[in-house]
């Protein structure tokens, strides 16, 4: 589609021109239902269910307009992935003839077949059923298909009990649990006019692109969407040049489209950039309200993953899809803002709303530093193991990242230098002046996994291929507890007779000192750090079955079912399922492997080995007549070198069988993990090690797979 004058047309009239959003609907339903499902989305109020008939007819009519012929429910299992079952709009009447019907019920709730879908044991077999529930916080939209549209409607997942058994539902659960208790903070601190609290995300998406044919030819991206084996070229990313560096013409192109794509969809895509590694990206949207940014991410990844397919690309959203080379994440930019529009993360020009800004800065301190372990549970996953710690990626240790002028101002309370919150005391410690201070001073600590960033918290830890509900259900649940307790003490001085702002201060000196341990100012990859967190208590669970494990600790259990986010055997489901999948992954990545191996690398390696040897001969042969002498020598060892790392190759492949073997040989989900992590994925890396040394001797024109230089450095 493009304008008279040739040009592509303005975003701001082709945005969300795929959804059904709420201009659409005021235009579309009558006023009073319009009041109402604005009232929903608001305030969570429940839709009416008379007049769920009047939204569906008038979404109905909007989808077939633009060419929809079915509906779906689209909601978030617990696979990581999102799901779909495709209905027809059509239905045959009795008479015989042919209309096209959507009735309210239809719109508010859909039965696909839940057994298929990982419950982690929540389902018993014979009570397979589950549900989906529309959201209507996040608008209906129409997915493109080669034929036709289809309307997608966001849903929750429930089983027939009600236990949630999507991403969804606990992250919808944990936002009203935190708008409940920073209001009660807020009113607390003398804003009556706050009626609700909302969290915001703007989840940073890095990814890959590399070349479709090249891609098809490596197994293990296909399978296991990483390289399982690869030497590193001499330059890999030590020149940093691609960083920033302009984006190539062919890249530009796949970007563009996948613009125009998002922006139909109601998707505010803003930054587009060249990453560190080669051939790596990033895609930043505008931040939006939680709930709807995580369903906008999942769109990113299928909308990217669909425009590089059709560009001649192949998208890699793996946290590590080469060692050696940055790996992915997503960057979780995460806020609160109340129902006046003002960001409660963002210092303020007034002492009293700065006092606001120190009371909820250090009450994320306190959810981060009691709720550490937690927050890496929720972001732990085979891929991210890869990652954290590696390259440029934040460790597996959790700490907060302030920045030395904030830093600086909690020193000054929590030595006691400022106790009042008043106009002349705040102005003597430069907290009056904090909007200028901390504006100057959003510079990055990239090794922090958990960074303030001006009038944000940038989670970078959030592992680029895994949906962003948990990791921010975890952040609002920790967080709502935090602010709970923080309000409880501010209440219990004010009962005493303290006056407010002393009250605070107080509470917020405290504070300061009880979570000073997870403060961090200097280099998370230091091996000093590691040392240090130690002495100071923090968690460092570097493998997701040991991270994992924090989700069984009774302390985890509790906060979850207290703020009614997750109860017991949902919480216990999802343990399940993330032990399941990551046994799966490293499952598949052993088995692709020696797949590899034995089918691909090995036979090359003896075909080399085998002209080698073929070539060696006939120069002894021809040793009397050359009158080659010592010459031969240097090819022997050569012709023995290779020779041996064939044998070790195919010691280790044995070796790595054999502990793919003995993998279910004992059973149940928690064994599996470890001895993936300490049996499995050691095999693994040992069988690598040799294939490449091998791969930086064997003829390149015989190498079986195209290598980093083809897949990282031919544009
Ligand atoms: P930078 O590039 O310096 O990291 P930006 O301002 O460009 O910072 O924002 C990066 C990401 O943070 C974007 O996705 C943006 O939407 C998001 N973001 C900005 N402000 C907020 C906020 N108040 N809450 C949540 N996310 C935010
Ligand atoms: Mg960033």
């Amino acid at each position: 589609m493009t304008s008279s004058n040739g040009a592509p047309p303005r975003i701001t009239t082709t945005f969300g021109n795929r959804t059904f959003g709420l201009q659409t609907m005021r235009a579309r339903l009558p006023r009073d239902v319009y009041a109402a499902i604005e009232r929903t989305i608001k305030s969570g109020e429940r839709l009416p269910t008379a007049l769920a008939d009047a939204v569906a007819h008038a979404m109905k009519e909007w989808a077939l307009e633009h060419g929809a012929t079915h509906y779906c429910h689209w909601f978030q299992p617990l696979t990581g992935a999102t799901a779909e079952k495709h209905d027809g709009f059509i239905s045959v009447e009795r008479d015989g003839a042919v209309i096209e019907r959507f009735s309210g019920e239809q719109l508010i709730q859909s039965e696909p077949d839940a057994s298929s879908f990982p419950s982690g044991g929540m389902r018993a077999t014979f009570e397979a059923r589950g549900y989906t529930a529309w959201d209507p916080s996040s608008p209906a939209f129409l997915m493109p298909g080669p034929q036709g549209s289809t309307l997608c409607i966001p849903s929750a997942f429930i089983s027939y009990h009600g236990q949630a058994l999507d991403e969804k539902t606990p992250l919808l659960r944990s936002s009203m649990a935190l708008s409940k208790s920073a209001v009660a903070l807020l009113h607390l601190l003398g804003r009556d006019d706050v009626t609700r609290v909302i969290t915001f995300l703007g989840a940073e998406q890095e990814y890959f692109l590399v070349d479709q044919d090249l891609y098809k030819r490596r197994p293990d991206l296909v399978m296991a969407r990483r390289t399982l084996v690869g030497a590193l070229p001499p330059k890999a990313q030590q020149l940093e040049d691609h960083y920033f560096g302009a984006i190539p013409d062919r890249v530009l192109d796949f970007m563009q489209e996948a613009e125009r794509e998002l922006y139909a969809l109601g998707i505010p895509a803003k930054t587009r950039h060249n990453e560190v590694a080669p051939h790596q990206f990033e895609l930043a949207p505008i931040h939006e309200e939680v709930n709807v940014a995580a369903d906008h991410n999942l769109l990113v990844m299928e909308v990217l993953r669909r425009v590089a397919e059709r560009k001649g690309f192949a998208l890699l959203l793996h946290e590590k899809p080469f060692a050696g080379v940055n790996g992915s994440g997503k960057h979780n930019n995460w806020s609160m803002g109340d129902s006046t529009g003002q960001n409660l993360l963002e210092p303020g020009r007034t002492p009293q709303s700065n006092l606001q800004f120190l009371v909820f800065l250090v009450c994320t301190l306190k959810a981060v530093h009691r709720r550490a372990g937690l927050l890496r549970a929720a972001i732990a996953s085979a891929g991210n193991d890869h990652r954290l710690g590696a390259n440029e990626a934040p460790p597996a240790i959790m700490s907060v990242f302030l920045g030395e002028e904030l830093d600086r101002i909690l020193g000054t309370i929590e030595r006691g230098e400022v106790s009042e919150a008043g106009d002349r005391q705040f102005l003597n410690l430069g907290i009056s002046q904090l909007p200028a201070v901390v504006q100057d001073n959003t510079d990055r600590n990239r090794t922090s996994p958990f960074a303030f960033t001006g009038n944000k918290f940038e989670f970078r830890a959030v592992p680029s291929s895994m949906p962003c509900a948990m990791p921010n259900a975890v952040l609002n649940t920790a967080m709502a507890e935090a602010i709970d307790e923080v309000a409880a003490a501010i209440g219990q001085r004010i009962a005493r007779g303290e006056a407010r702002e002393a009250a605070v201060m107080a509470v917020l000196r405290r504070e300061i000192t009880a979570t000073k341990a997870i403060r961090f100012e200097g280099d998370g990859y230091s091996l000093e750090w590691q040392r240090e967190a130690e002495s100071r208590g923090l968690p460092n669970l570097r493998t997701t079955p040991e991270a994992l494990g924090v989700w069984r600790d009774h302390a985890s259990r509790d906060l979850f079912v207290r703020y009614h986010v997750l109860s017991e055997a949902e919480l216990d489901a999802r343990y399940y399922v993330r032990l399941e999948q990551y046994v799966k992954e490293i499952e598949i990545e052993a088995k692709t492997l020696l797949g590899m191996v034995r089918t691909q690398i090995v036979p090359a390696c003896l075909r080399y080995q085998s002209e080698l040897a073929v070539g060696l001969a006939r120069l002894h042969e021809l040793r009397q007549v050359v009158q080659l002498g010592e010459a031969i020598e240097p090819q022997a060892a050569l012709l023995r070198a290779i020779a041996g790392e064939i044998s070790a190759l195919l010691g280790r492949a044995d070796k790595l069988e054999a502990a793919v073997h003995g993998l279910h040989s004992v059973g149940g989900a928690e064994w599996e993990a470890s001895y993936c992590a300490n049996a499995v994925i050691p095999a693994c890396a040992a069988v690598r090690v040799i294939v490449d040394q091998l791969e930086g001797q064997v003829d390149r024109g015989q190498w079986p797979l195209p290598t980093y230089y083809d897949l990282l450095f031919q544009h």
